[in-house]
């Protein structure tokens, strides 16, 4: 069995100091693409679900879509995470569906767009480490604010995360794994001008009071080689700009374990369909660009786990069930 809690991967990376790639999926195609990657490098790896994504899907495609990755790759570490829980409520909705891992975001408030306080954020994610751990799932939480919006989710302001501030709201959670804000947003359009500075000196000062593994949200690189591409076949996105890759690899020297990647593959997908409509206006077979996307998000993906690190580390470990887990959360 290749199903792993997002704890015991992201706990291997850490020790090792790589980075794991978590990658959104809401269909077929971005699943397969995911997986190929995986396999081809060798790589463990998370793939988040948003409620959006879930939504979309009509929850059980999605749940066997990625059951399936899981049963086609029983040598590689595969994590099913649900990405900005809202509520206990969705929480308990993804681990009834087989998730292994889930995050909730009490940073916002359950409508997912006004910033909450520092005691619900506490209180939500304390009921939802409870709920988890008593069935052997493990917990993401986050601590200060993203801008941009992803699927809906997410507020405008920024708030970029206090170190001692976090180091308590671990105290008080018992989380797995938490969210920070040092700089990076949700979406395609991460920076204004030219600056794509990240606070690596909160970074730093946060690695230095907790020693759970902490997670970089809106990480994607929004590569100027794509937006050209979708410009070049009649899409517009001037403005778009993302983490560099160097970036994220100096976050992960200095303590990221677990990268969140959606955008990117977005740009991917979208990328290549609009080539083939543009050079191939006579084709009608949804295979042939979907298809098309799916190794263009393939190479992409070999790509981030070759800069992440990620590479030749699926045989480092035997992933823990679900019951093993449970006595681990249990004995401490
Ligand atoms: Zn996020």
């Amino acid at each position: 069995m290749a199903l792993a809690s997002c704890k015991q991967i992201l706990e291997e990376a850490q020790k090792k100091c790589y980075g794991v790639g978590a990658y959104n999926v809401n269909n077929m195609e971005q699943i397969q693409a995911i997986m190929t990657a995986a396999k081809e490098t060798n790589s463990p790896v998370i793939i988040q679900v948003s409620r959006g994504a879930l939504k979309y899907s009509n929850s059980t495609y999605l749940q066997y879509l990625m059951k399936a990755a899981i049963i086609e790759n029983p040598d590689i570490p595969i994590a099913m995470h649900l990405d900005h829980g809202n509520s206990l409520e969705t929480v308990i909705k993804a681990i009834e569906l087989g998730f292994s891992s889930v995050m909730i975001d009490g940073s916002l408030m359950e409508d997912g767009k006004t910033i909450s306080t520092y005691d619900y954020n506490v209180k939500v994610t304390r009921s939802v480490v409870e709920y988890a751990h008593a069935r052997g799932v493990s917990v993401e939480a986050e601590i200060g604010t993203l801008g941009g919006l992803e699927d809906g989710v997410g507020s405008d302001r920024v708030h970029l995360t206090e170190p001692k501030l976090a180091k308590k709201f671990v105290d008080e959670t018992n989380v797995d794994s938490l969210a920070i804000a040092i700089g990076t947003s949700h979406g395609a359009y991460k920076f204004k001008g030219t600056s794509t500075n990240l606070a690596f000196d909160i970074l730093r000062e946060v690695r230095a009071l907790i020693d759970i593994p902490i997670v970089l949200h809106g990480a994607s690189s929004v590569p100027k080689k794509l937006i050209n591409e979708i410009n070049k076949y009649g899409g517009k996105m001037s403005d778009a700009a993302g983490i560099p890759v160097e970036s994220l690899q100096e976050a992960i020297k200095l303590g990221i374990t677990k990268i969140n990647v959606d955008t990117d593959g977005r740009l991917a997908i979208t990328a290549a369909i609009r080539k083939v409509f543009t050079e191939c206006p006579e084709k009608f077979d949804p295979r042939d660009y979907l298809g098309q996307a799916r190794s263009e998000l393939t190479n992409l993906i070999v790509l981030k786990m070759n800069a992440f690190g990620t590479v030749n580390h699926a045989n480092d470990y035997i992933p823990k069930g679900f019951e093993e887990m449970k006595k681990l959360y249990i004995s401490k």
